[in-house]
């Protein structure tokens, strides 16, 4: 969880990413009450076609119920990587590349403002399954 920030003592890019991350947490918290009200509401019907207690192993309606799963997985990731985007606002590591210490582009970071690495890192990890060999 990031601490408060004074906003007042935040100007310029950093206030404007800050704006940003704000934003974008909210969408994906809509986001994410959207996808779990729907995994619920077939969690409701499916308790009145065939009880409690076995919804979770049902075969049909699953499938759907476990996209709506994965989303939510997917938008929680999101939710964290913002939160942590936040917390660096804070201690101004904000806009460094996280496996080569470059600065992000601005461009990236307006596009995707909880963005962790620079293009090349993020292209060499989406090569290699997510990892990075040349850090650690
Ligand atoms: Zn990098």
């Amino acid at each position: 969880m990031a601490g408060v920030i004074n906003l007042k003592t935040m100007t310029g890019n950093k206030k404007k990413y800050y704006d940003l991350l704000i934003h974008a947490r909210a969408m994906v918290l809509n986001q994410l009450h959207f996808h779990s009200d729907e995994a619920l509401n077939k969690n409701d019907s499916d308790q009145e076609n065939r009880g409690m207690g076995t919804h979770m192993a049902d075969q049909g309606d699953s499938n759907l119920r476990e996209m709506e799963l994965q989303l939510m997985t997917e938008e929680g990731n999101v939710v964290r990587l913002i939160e942590d985007a936040i917390q660096r606002l804070e201690n101004d590591e904000y806009g460094t590349c996280q496996d080569c210490g470059g600065e992000i582009p601005e461009a990236r970071l307006e596009m995707k403002p909880y963005a962790v690495y620079c293009v090349k890192c993020k292209r060499i990890r989406e090569e290699n399954n997510g990892v990075n060999p040349y850090v650690d």
